[in-house]
């Protein structure tokens, strides 16, 4: 599961940013709710990493947190576990896991990230 140290390493070390946009991103056939930039790693990219939330295809406060949960798991997986192959349904379904079992990391995350008023649906 996603910890608050790692989330605590992600932004520090790593410089990770959580972005929210307006637009709708269609990835192939489905249309993206939040997505981990990996772009910015590449070709020594002065850009720090950043976590993107399409906010239009968020329905509601848990699937906005379990959202962010998934992806916080992909720059995780990605900066500090220096993965080279993650499994979606995987990542989903640790996600889920994190939320349940540990409600404290989005707490955190919301804190940390100053979160707290968010609305959906815009
Ligand atoms: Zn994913």
């Amino acid at each position: 599961m996603l910890t608050i140290e790692e989330v605590v390493e992600l932004y520090e070390k790593e410089g990770l940013v959580i972005i929210f946009k307006q637009i709708n991103k269609k990835f192939g056939p489905k249309t993206l709710a939040g997505e981990y930039n990996t772009e910015n790693n590449l070709n020594n990219s002065t850009k720090p990493p950043e976590i993107i939330i399409y906010q239009k295809m968020i329905e509601n406060q848990k699937d906005l947190e379990i959202t962010l949960l998934h992806e916080f798991i992909h720059a995780r997986n990605d900066l500090i576990l220096e993965l080279d192959k993650e499994n979606d349904t995987e990542v989903e379904k640790e996600a889920v896991e994190t939320y349940k079992k540990s409600p404290e990391v989005i707490e955190f995350i919301k804190d940390f990230y100053c979160l707290k008023k968010l609305n959906f649906n815009p």
